[in-house]
């Protein structure tokens, strides 16, 4: 998709791999030269390293793990989610003089704004060596072939499950509606599904246009993963659960009637 009016290619072999002193040197150049509004990075630990170092290189400010932005009056107001996201803060900046925000993975939708993405290249050449730090070696992570922050649909599993023999009733009901399984930590935890599934604070935050809650609780650990889905339906047989606070329909009852009812019902739509 294209999103950008033009792509700037710093080139340098020395950039080949992530380097936080070669990155912010090479950065904070050509931040300094086109004194951009905002420089906008997703949060990752990467740029959880750079971020901040940068802002401290050009004397600006940075807003870490934002959720959401707007611009008043010349100032940027990020929403940000703190304590462990039981609330969220408001913070802002002066963008007169430029600032850096990172985004939490998941939290703003990628558009296609058809822009032309025009790529400019620059041969850049560092005039210090910052060699007490060597990129050794790339291990890649065992990963998942599917990557739930980019679902549309994501139906997810929590505790309610009850045993493992019954997941897949739920991966069938994901598939006749063309959504992606997620969960909760308790089923990573169990080894039912790999972590890369997992929704929450100490997994993955998705922002899909349909989430369907099996058996969650509605922690607030999970529910800050995935309570800015743009439709999320919680099934849950307690009416007290957490959950039902963040959905949009709720259903009181046993996840074992509805989702049999539910994909029942789809067999039948579908002819
Ligand atoms: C530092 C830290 C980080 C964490 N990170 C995460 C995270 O990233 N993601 C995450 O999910 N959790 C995380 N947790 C764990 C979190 O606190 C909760 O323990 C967890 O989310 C609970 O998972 P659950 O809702 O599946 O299970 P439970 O809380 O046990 O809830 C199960 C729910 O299923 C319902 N249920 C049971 N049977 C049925 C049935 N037959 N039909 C319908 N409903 C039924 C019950 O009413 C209940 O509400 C974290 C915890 C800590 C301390």
């Amino acid at each position: 998709k294209t999103c950008a009016d033009k792509v700037i290619y710093i080139e340098n072999e020395k950039l080949g791999h992530f380097h936080s002193e070669y990155y912010q040197e090479a950065l904070s150049s050509i931040i300094r030269e086109r004194k951009p509004t905002l420089t906008v990075f997703a949060h990752s630990s990467p740029t959880y390293d750079l971020a901040p170092a940068l802002a401290v290189a050009l004397d600006i400010p940075a807003i870490m793990s934002c959720a959401d932005f707007r611009f008043e009056n010349g100032k940027l107001i990020s929403t940000n989610p703190v304590y462990g996201g039981k609330i969220n803060a408001e913070y802002s900046f002066d963008t007169s003089n430029g600032g850096i925000v990172t985004f939490l993975p998941g939290s703003i939708p990628v558009e296609d704004s058809g822009l032309s993405g025009e790529i400019e290249k620059i041969q850049f050449q560092f005039d210090k060596e910052f060699e007490e730090k060597r990129f050794i070696e790339f291990v890649e992570a065992a990963a998942g072939e599917i990557d739930i922050t980019q679902a549309d649909k994501v139906v997810a599993i929590g505790r309610g499950i009850k045993e493992e023999e019954n997941m897949q009733m739920i991966k069938d009901f994901a598939d006749a509606i063309g959504a992606v399984v997620g969960c909760s930590r308790p089923i990573v935890d169990a080894g039912w599904l790999p972590k890369d599934r997992q929704v929450g604070s100490s997994g993955k935050t998705v922002k899909p246009k349909l989430y369907i809650a099996l058996g969650i609780s509605g922690a607030f650990q999970h529910v800050m993963g995935m309570k800015a889905s743009d439709t999320i339906i919680a099934v849950n047989k307690d009416p007290n659960a957490p959950i039902f606070a963040v959905a949009h329909y709720g259903i009181v009852d046993d996840l074992f009637k509805v989702v049999p009812a539910l994909q029942a019902k789809i067999a039948e739509l579908k002819g």
